[in-house]
Formats: C-alpha cells, sequence, structure tokens
C-alpha cells in the first residue's frame, strides 16, 4: 500500500529525466545522502539527475502536484548540511551535475552563461581559455558547482576585490516550485525595470527555486601577480596594514588573509611539504596578494617599505617564484584541515566590522581562556573582509568527545561577542541544518518576517529544501 505512490512517483518521474537518471538503488544513492565531512546524513527516495531546464521545470511541476519535497543538490560540499535531505526517506534529491554546459561566452560584455551543474574550476578554466577572470575562489573549487555556489552566496578569498558569489552575476535562470521558469539571463550593466529578483535566489539556499544557469561576469586577467608572506605583532598592526595596503594599493589589493602562529605550527607539524615561512618567528602573519594590470612588484615593494618604516611589520618575504607563493597559499589554507590533528575543534565562520577584527579577535580569546581554559583558538581568515574563521581546538590531552559536547555553549560566547560588535554568525558558508536554531536569536524580527512572507508566496506547498535555513 504504502509502496504504491512511490512506483508511480518513480515512473513518472522516469519518464522526465529517463530511468537511468533516477536512481534509488542504496548504494548508488550513498554519494548524495551525506557530505564528506559526514557531520550531516540523511535518506532520499530517489536521487533524480535532470538533463536540461526543461526537465527541471517538469519534475517541480510534479513534484508540487504530489507535495514531494525536493533538496537540490550541486557539489554536495556545503558545510551547513543545506544539501542533505532530512531522515525521513521521503525527499527526493535533485542532483544538477549533469547539467554542466557552457551555453556563450560574449567578450564585449564579459559575461559567459553556464548551467548550474557545472564545477567553479571548469568555469575558471574556460574564463582563462578566453583570457578573462572569473574571480569567485574557494578551497573545493573542484568538486563545488556554481549552482551551489551561487545559491550559497559563496565567498572565498577573492571577495576582497571581487565581491561574493552574488556580485559575480549578471543573471540567472531560475525554476520556480511550480514549474515555471524564470528567464532573467539578463547581460545588461544597466536595467532598472523593476526588482532585481536574481538576489532573492542567491543566498536563499535552494528554499526559493532551483537555479538552472547563469550570466557570470568575467573580469580582466591580472598581468602581474606578487604574493608575501608578512610577520607581524598583533591583529591590530595586521588591520592598519591593511589600511596602508588599501591606500597604496587600492583594487589590486586581491588578497589579505590572517593566520595566528598556532595555525603555522600545526601546519609545520601536520602538513605534507610545508615550511618555515619566515627566517623569524612571530606572533601573526599575513598573507597577502597584489596584482595588476601594469606592474605588480613596484606596488608591493612600494607597500612593504612603507609598512617597514612605519614599524607595522617585523618580517616580510616575497614570493620569488610561483612555487614559493603556492608554498605560502599551501600553509593557509592547510589551516582547517591541520586542526583536525590537533583533536576536538569548534568552529564559527563570522565576520564583524573589518575596523573590529582586532577587538573581536583579542574579546573572543578573552571569554574563550575564561569559559574553557586551555582551549586554543585558531582565528584565521579574510580580515580584509572582516571574515575570521574562530575555530577553537581542544586543550592539549583533553577528552575530544567532552571538548566537542561545548559546541553549543562555545557558539554561543562567540556569537555574542559578534552580534555585540554589529556582526554576523555565518559570513560565507550559509544557514542551512547548523544555524538554523541560531538565526531566531540574531536576526532582526521584520527581516525574518519578511523573508517567510517571501518564502509563501513562491513555494507555497513548502516543497523546496524544507527545514533549512528558516526555522519553522
Ligand atoms: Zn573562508
Amino acid at each position: 500500500m504504502l509502496d504504491e505512490p512511490d512506483t508511480s512517483l518513480h515512473a513518472r518521474l522516469a519518464t522526465i529525466v529517463g530511468e537511468k537518471n533516477v536512481i534509488s538503488h542504496a548504494p548508488d544513492m550513498a554519494a548524495y545522502l551525506a557530505e564528506p565531512r559526514d557531520l550531516f546524513h540523511g535518506a532520499a527516495a530517489f536521487v533524480v539527475r535532470p538533463g536540461s531546464t526543461a526537465e527541471v521545470a517538469a519534475v517541480l511541476r510534479l513534484c508540487n502536484e504530489t507535495n514531494t519535497k525536493i533538496v537540490p543538490q550541486g557539489g554536495n560540499t556545503g558545510l551547513v548540511g543545506g544539501q542533505v535531505p532530512d531522515s525521513s526517506g521521503a525527499q527526493i534529491i535533485l542532483s544538477l551535475t549533469r547539467m554542466d554546459r557552457l551555453r556563450e561566452l560574449e567578450l564585449p560584455s564579459n559575461t559567459m552563461i553556464v548551467e548550474a551543474g557545472m564545477t567553479l574550476l571548469r568555469a575558471q578554466d574556460l574564463a582563462e581559455q578566453a583570457d578573462r577572470l572569473f574571480p569567485l575562489s574557494l578551497a573545493s573549487e573542484g568538486s563545488c558547482t556554481i549552482g551551489g555556489n551561487l545559491s550559497t552566496n559563496a565567498g572565498g578569498t577573492a571577495v576582497l576585490a571581487y565581491g561574493n558569489a552574488r556580485d559575480l552575476v549578471q543573471g540567472l535562470e531560475v525554476v520556480l516550485a511550480d514549474g515555471r521558469v524564470l528567464n532573467n539571463l539578463s547581460k545588461l550593466k544597466k536595467d532598472n525595470t523593476g526588482y532585481d529578483l536574481k538576489h532573492l535566489f542567491m543566498g536563499s539556499e535552494g528554499t526559493l527555486g532551483i537555479i538552472t544557469a547563469a550570466v557570470l561576469k568575467l573580469y580582466p586577467r591580472p598581468r602581474s601577480t606578487e604574493t608575501a608572506f608578512i610577520g607581524l605583532q598583533s591583529p591590530q598592526r595586521a588591520l592598519d596594514l591593511f589600511l596602508l595596503a588599501q591606500s597604496q594599493a587600492g583594487q589590486d589589493v586581491k588578497t589579505f588573509e590572517l593566520v595566528p602562529r598556532i595555525g603555522i605550527d600545526f601546519a609545520l607539524k601536520h602538513g605534507a611539504n610545508t615550511r618555515e615561512p619566515l627566517a623569524s618567528r612571530h606572533d601573526w602573519y599575513v598573507l597577502i596578494e597584489i596584482a595588476s594590470q601594469a606592474e605588480a612588484s613596484a606596488r608591493m615593494l612600494g607597500l612593504l617599505e612603507e609598512a617597514f618604516a612605519q614599524g607595522l611589520i617585523e618580517n616580510a618575504t616575497l614570493a620569488a617564484s610561483l612555487e614559493q607563493a603556492r608554498d605560502f597559499w599551501r600553509l593557509r589554507e592547510l589551516m582547517s584541515d591541520v586542526q583536525k590533528l590537533e583533536g576536538g575543534s569548534i568552529k564559527h565562520d563570522v565576520s564583524v566590522p573589518v575596523a573590529r577584527v582586532p577587538d573581536f579577535i583579542a574579546a573572543a580569546g578573552a571569554a574563550v581562556a575564561k569559559a574553557m581554559p586551555g582551549a586554543r583558538p585558531v582565528p584565521f581568515g579574510h580580515l580584509g573582509d572582516g571574515n575570521i574563521h574562530y575555530n577553537i581546538s581542544q586543550p592539549v590531552g583533553a577528552d575530544k568527545q567532552a571538548f566537542l559536547a561545548r559546541w553549543d555553549e562555545a557558539n554561543s560566547i562567540v556569537h555574542a561577542i559578534v552580534v555585540q560588535m554589529g556582526g554576523s554568525i555565518s559570513a560565507e558558508h550559509g544557514i542551512g541544518v547548523l544555524k538554523r536554531d541560531l538565526l531566531p536569536g540574531v536576526k532582526d524580527a521584520v527581516s525574518l518576517d519578511v523573508m517567510r512572507a517571501i518564502k509563501k508566496a513562491l513555494d507555497p506547498k513548502g516543497i523546496l529544501n524544507p527545514g533549512k535555513f528558516l526555522p519553522d
């Protein structure tokens, strides 16, 4: 009896996308049901893999009619559980990875239209082949997809100069819950004809519609790049250096990342192919990248000279080769991975106004030291964006599970400081399941009301990614 609706749904889905693109065999579904860290896992009735916008539209029409809940999924790399179904086994996963074509690349308008399932790395490569830059850059770029990047408004290491994912989009194609296709694939820079609807869908974590294609903005490829690793005394000095860099090199400052000494220690201890970045030891480090259409080295050298003269920095080294620049980047990129090898790590992805970053790091450090003696904060990340990954490694020798059991408590300590400074509890990873229940505590009640009204207008039956992002 219970199997009947499923069987007919299976048959109807298969009519739309083809039998082999409706996966129901448990072992074949496994890779879609848990994310790589296995923090979130669920069950699903089927994994459906449409190959075109028309197929997505037909699937959504059917799901809306049958009240079938849909969890959209791209590369399955999200960090907050937004792409993972619940445990009921009644939801279906809509995987967009078959939709990975380049539809058009148009140099005069500096745009390219790609489908949602294209990996970020492929989009970057296509831009490069056309002597352009698609600047979005993040750790999972080899497997994350454009659709996922846009629906979560991904951040990463190029936000400082180019903005978040939403800033890199000129237009979108979106399938609505009822199966209608909203065609907003505009290449226009100027178009003031009403609400800019694309921004509703970016960052909505698949709760308002399914992004199937996007007009991505392309940028000139910098002709010259300089990377430096800088040792300095404190986050305050790093902030001062950031201001100096902005005034000297402006838009050419592409990256400004903060790394604490403890993070370097972890990377040297646990990371392959790592070495001490500077001859001397420093409490804090900055990884800075300056890239320009003209010569970047004069800019970088001028900045470092002035920073020394002002006493902002203690030591610095310029990457002498591409390989050395990659070594510097490896130290930064290992920050998250190497913490796993130091036991339990409680994570935060927060932002505060850039000017408050040093105060935030100091206040959070003091609060954590008081509540969790011996715990080791490893604050690192995108200082230039005010976005710090405030991770806390367990005390040496402590029990991992006992430490991780204090996750919520640590969150409330750190988030209270963030909120008090006018910051955000999710700077770039999103809300998903992980932070859903925290949202009402930190978000303005009127904003939440407006969000619920929009959700109701676009998805009245609540079939799109239910249980994510917006608390009931
Ligand atoms: Zn980040």
